[in-house]
């Protein structure tokens, strides 16, 4: 992903390097002056220090006009799912949490037909859905958001209960802060002889986390994945967020979202898991992500049946495109399918050209004439 050094990073915004190693202090980082820090922690600094930071997005114009969508009117807006990530250090449980949810809240009937790996799926608690997303590393949260994708709405960050707060708790604290994703914190292994779920708590206070009992805003819930233990009031917390955030969407429009993952089949040929965040996706339909393109041939669940649409916050198996899509890309569809060629084809010579220059050696006038 993006980086910078906290020397630059000073430079840029005129404050002395001392100052900005302090403040990574602060925020739980220990950085010297030329070290990388990656881009959300810079924003997250950048912004303590009052600067405003804008990741770069570059699409080319006429994505940025279609994805420039018209505002939906509020009578459209029906409510949609909560989208949720789980992150935090590694070995504290986010796959074993993943899972146990999964074969905890999938009826027994849909267990069947998950056989393979899909990076996002859905459940069910007391009648409301919620989707879970597999972001397979905080590298690919924050190269989603480079894109321009904001694929979750919530993220919950685990900590296991016998190891406390580590650096990549921190990291998806901050990935979390600077997409402006509200934490719920999910304290695992509490199974574990050696839990000590009131001295994360403590250590979490450092990061201007707080549980409501001790004054603060923070929601706190207390699960061990391998007991699968307080699996529903996690669920029910997230339902509580999702409430709040009012998350809605038009399922009345072309679909648009995010690649969440993609390969290859040998059979199938390029399959792709997408995320419908607008609209709906119906087989028929015309699909553009990246320079990948085609009419949708078929489309599966998360529990591998074949659906003919899928609405809002609902992750697909996508059938029919020409290409394998790079995980983050944004997809949209078109109606006009001539239109829709005509767009790819700009965004190939596009792609080419910037190869071209990629792999051309670089050599400035002055190289040439003053050897
Ligand atoms: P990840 O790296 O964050 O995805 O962590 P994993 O889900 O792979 O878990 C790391 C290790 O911790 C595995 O050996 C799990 O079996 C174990 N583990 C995960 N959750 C629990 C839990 O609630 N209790 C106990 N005792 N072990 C757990
Ligand atoms: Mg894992």
């Amino acid at each position: 992903g993006d980086t910078i050094t906290v020397k630059t990073l000073a430079e840029k915004m005129r404050i002395n390097a001392g100052e900005v190693i302090k403040k990574l202090m602060e925020l739980g980082t220990l950085a010297t002056i030329n070290q990388e820090i990656d881009a959300d922690t810079a924003t997250i600094v950048a912004n303590e220090m009052g600067f405003e930071v804008q990741v770069k997005v570059e699409l080319d114009k006429e994505a940025q006009l279609m994805m420039k969508e018209p505002e939906d009117d509020a009578e459209n807006l029906r409510w949609r799912p909560p989208v949720v990530t789980i992150m935090g250090h590694v070995d504290h449980g986010k796959t074993s949490l993943l899972d146990a949810i999964r074969h905890t809240h999938v009826t027994a009937s849909e267990e069947g037909g998950i056989t393979q790996h899909i990076g996002a799926y859905q459940v069910e608690h007391k009648g409301r859905k919620i989707t879970f997303v597999d972001t397979p590393g905080h590298a690919a949260f924050t190269a989603m958001r480079a894109r321009g994708a904001k694929v979750t709405d919530i993220a919950i960050v685990v900590i296991a209960a016998d190891d406390g707060v580590m650096p990549q708790t921190v990291e998806a604290i901050n990935h979390a802060r600077a997409a402006d994703v509200p934490i719920i914190v999910a304290i695992n292994k509490i199974d574990k002889p050696g839990a000590d779920p009131e001295k994360v708590k403590r250590e979490l206070t450092e990061y201007n986390l707080v549980p409501e009992a001790w004054g603060g805003d923070t929601i706190f819930v207390e699960v061990s994945a391998k007991e699968k233990l307080n699996l529903p009031e996690l669920l029910e917390m997230i339902l509580l967020v999702a409430e709040v955030g009012e998350f809605k969407a038009n399922p009345n429009r072309a679909a648009r979202g995010t690649v969440i993952e993609a390969e290859l089949d040998k059979g199938r040929g390029p399959v792709a898991t997408v995320l419908v965040q607008n609209g709906t996706l119906r087989v028929g339909d015309f699909i553009i992500a990246g320079v990948a393109y085609g009419k949708v041939r078929a489309m599966m669940d998360y529990t591998g049946r074949r659906v003919s649409k899928a609405g809002p916050s609902t992750p697909v198996e996508v059938l029919g495109f020409s290409g394998v899509p790079p995980a983050g890309e944004l997809f949209y569809t078109v109606e006009d399918e001539k239109f829709g060629k005509q767009l790819i084809d700009e965004r190939f010579t596009k792609k080419r050209e910037e190869e071209f220059r990629l792999s051309a050696p670089k050599i400035s006038l002055d190289d040439l004439f003053n050897q």
